[in-house]
């Protein structure tokens, strides 16, 4: 049973809310809830060559408060690492290095986490929260949801998820054996290609064959241009969100490849090996990169399964028999199951998406009690919403909002060098 009304609950650790958990001052009764024994970051997709794409000094505290103690630049002085990661002469780190870091940082803030909590539910009574796990109830006047995403799986394949059709977030790779096996993988985003370049690379086994599709007319890279980035600053998403919907709608979706290309370096790498193996060495797996096709339907036979890409340059059906079908299809982000019994207090919009204020806040009809949410507001803050860029200064609006304090400075610069708005 509770004993006394936390400040905030956070539900899931990753590292939106590890971000919030490293910002919010030791003072505050503040805890985080996370079902995995500890801490992970997409462990089923931690490939040894997977890189970030944002920049390390953009980590879980550093823009908004270089001189914290949980920054990754105190993470590689606290591991003797300082002068050698220099030496590397790196923008990005790997996911791996990404990982540790959040850990150790997790391991510092074990005070205020809790592994192994998974919530199930949460009731609004009177003037506060009651979140509920399996085996405890905890009461909070405000909520922080970061719980990440769903996996995105198409409608036409929902009811034969199973060992040979799987979701890339899928316990799955564990034990996956792909040795002499025929592998599509459909998405060709940076995780499908991540995917695609560790199959032919035998990671799993050495497999017959492998085809990528994807719905692009190409492999795009990210767009990392300097006027692009600028998307990326405080001042961009204040203004953003003051727009009507429909024109959030039209410039998310034309800033796509701004947050969803492929990593250009990797794009290059992936390329190379593939020109080497067609013309200096036997190709061990035959490969096929099919863009602008789209899955239609999948019939399974046996542990075969027989697929429809509709390709949409010719509009022609094309079908591909395989053994293994990896749905690289992104995700989606919906209201979380555990927030089921909180709905009729929340506001939706025509499209029935979440509503919230400039504040991260959900609008909902309660008065004194605010439910944050990180990663649910990409139509509403735009294509930084999903992102590891901004991440710290939306942690620290919401701490000066949980705290009653201006601890951060969350004021935009007006210091962009593209005048949409200004
Ligand atoms: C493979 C991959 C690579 C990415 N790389 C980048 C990158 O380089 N740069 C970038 O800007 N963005 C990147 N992103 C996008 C984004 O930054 C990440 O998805 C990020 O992990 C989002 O953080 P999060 O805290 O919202 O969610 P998550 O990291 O998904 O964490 C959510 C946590 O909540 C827990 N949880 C869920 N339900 C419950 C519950 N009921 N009770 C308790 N806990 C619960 C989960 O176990 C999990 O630990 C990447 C995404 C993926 C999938």
């Amino acid at each position: 049973m509770s004993q006394q009304i936390l400040d905030l609950l956070g539900v899931g650790v990753g590292p939106f809310n590890l971000s919030l958990a490293a910002l919010i001052p030791k003072s505050e009764k503040v805890l985080f809830l996370d079902n995995k024994p500890e801490f992970s970051w997409h462990s089923e997709l931690m490939f040894e060559d997977a890189c970030m794409q944002t920049s390390y000094l953009k980590d879980l505290v550093t823009p908004v408060d270089p001189t914290s103690p949980y920054s990754f630049l105190n993470y590689l002085v606290a591991h003797d690492q300082f002068y050698h990661f220099l030496n590397t002469d790196r923008k990005t780190i790997s996911r791996i290095e990404f990982e540790a870091y959040c850990k150790w940082v997790s391991i510092k803030l074990e005070e205020r986490i809790e592994f192994d909590s998974m919530v199930e539910d949460i009731q609004f009574k009177e003037d506060r929260f009651r979140v509920f796990t399996k085996t405890r109830e905890f009461d909070t006047k405000d909520l922080c949801i970061a719980s990440g995403p769903q996996p995105n799986i198409p409608a036409c394949v929902k009811d034969q998820i199973g060992p040979n059709i799987f979701h890339s977030k899928s316990p799955n790779f564990k034990n996956l054996n792909l040795q002499g096996k025929r592998v599509l993988i459909v998405g060709g985003g940076q995780t499908g290609v991540e995917i695609f370049r560790n199959t032919y690379k035998g990671k799993w086994g050495q497999p017959l064959e492998v085809t990528m599709v994807t719905g692009r007319d190409n492999l795009r890279p990210l767009d990392e241009g300097p006027f692009t980035n600028e998307v990326f600053t405080p001042d961009f998403v204040q203004n953003f969100y003051r727009l009507d919907q429909k024109t959030k709608d039209e410039l998310t979706e034309n800033l796509l490849l701004a947050s969803d290309g492929n990593t250009p370096y990797y794009l290059q790498e992936v390329y190379n090996e593939l020109y080497m193996d067609k013309f200096y060495r036997d190709q061990k797996t035959k490969i096929s990169i099919k863009p602008a096709r789209w899955l239609k339907q999948v019939e399974t036979k046996g542990s075969n399964s027989v697929v429809s890409l509709e390709n949409l340059l010719n509009k022609e059906i094309e079908i591909l028999d395989v053994d293994i079908v990896v749905l690289a299809t992104g995700f989606t982000s919906k209201l979380p199951s555990f927030m089921n019994s909180l709905e009729n207090h929340l506001s939706l919009d025509s499209q029935g998406r979440l509503e919230f204020d400039q504040e991260y806040r959900l609008k909902t009809d309660l008065d004194r009690n605010n439910i944050y949410m990180m990663n649910f507001s990409r139509h509403g803050h735009g294509v930084a919403d999903p992102q590891t860029s901004l991440m710290s200064w939306r942690s620290a609006i919401i701490a000066n909002q949980v705290t009653g304090k201006d601890l951060y400075k969350t004021i935009p610069s007006k210091n962009t060098f593209l005048n949409f708005f200004n």
